[in-house]
């Protein structure tokens, strides 16, 4: 599997705007977040987890160019609103239509913002299409991969965090969230790399802090961790000291084999 993080940054990204992000060291590029979205391809798929605002840029900048199936973690701003650009991967899609993974919450959001984008066919070439569905707790695709779905706690709404796993490896993306549920941590146990929400250093009433995301991978058993979601109070260099050496703060463009 190879995930490539497009973004890492929170809904407002980073740096700031209008503010002077003190501390941040602004002359390191792995300080500059886009908003969070990743980008897997295993066994010849290629599955898009969610879109934000700069996801026409991100997929420039990262070069992707197919997605077979789009996964939206949940409705915020910052994970759907690049979601209209979704528009030239129907294009090149069978049928110009994009099966689109949700939650309840995902599925209103997209039906309120994306209206034009919820029909058999797209309204003309170059339109976006969703064949919007439901996530199930658990997904088969033909070339093995498997994918286990979980919601979990972000506040008043919920995330849906996802375990993959192919060929024996297993992979875990769990952002937005402000703890796991006790199946997300048995899925998850064990895992070959798992993508944890690292907003900041203090605590968050809808997320994870650095050091409960540190908690959380060091309890899974995780091979390797990547924090994510992080705030413009996480300097790339600065934490990189004293995380875990099996942790990495995630930045933009990053890729991943796992
Ligand atoms: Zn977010
Ligand atoms: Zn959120």
């Amino acid at each position: 599997m190879t995930l490539t993080f497009l973004g890492t940054g929170t809904s407002q990204g980073v740096p700031m705007i209008g503010f002077d992000n003190r501390g941040l060291d602004l002359s390191n590029p792995k300080n500059w977040r886009t908003r969070s979205a990743a980008h897997l391809e295993v066994g010849g798929m290629h599955i898009q987890i969610d879109a934000g605002p700069e996801f026409r840029l991100q997929c420039l900048q990262c070069k992707i160019d197919w997605i077979d199936v789009f996964l939206l973690t949940h409705g915020h701003a910052d994970h759907i609103l690049g979601m209209d650009d979704l528009r030239r991967f129907c294009d090149r899609l069978p049928g110009n239509k994009m099966p689109v993974y949700a939650n309840e919450y995902g599925i209103e959001r997209v039906g309120l913002i994306f209206p034009y984008a919820l029909f058999e066919k797209p309204a003309q070439r170059g339109y976006p299409c969703f064949d919007l569905q439901r996530m199930p707790n658990f997904l088969e695709f033909e070339n093995g991969l498997k994918i286990y779905a979980e919601e979990l706690p972000h506040g008043n709404c919920k995330t849906l965090g996802f375990v993959f796993e192919y060929e024996g490896k297993k992979l875990a993306y769990f952002n937005d969230c402000k703890t796991l549920t006790p199946r997300a941590v048995e899925l998850a146990a064990n895992a070959d790399a798992v993508v944890l929400d690292g907003l900041r250093p203090l605590p968050h009433p809808t997320h994870m802090s650095i050091y409960e995301a540190i908690e959380t991978a060091k309890s899974l058993g995780a091979k390797r961790a990547f924090f994510t979601h992080t705030t413009w109070q996480i300097d790339y260099e600065a934490f990189s000291k004293i995380i875990p050496q099996n942790a990495q703060i995630a930045y933009d463009g990053q890729v991943v084999e796992i």
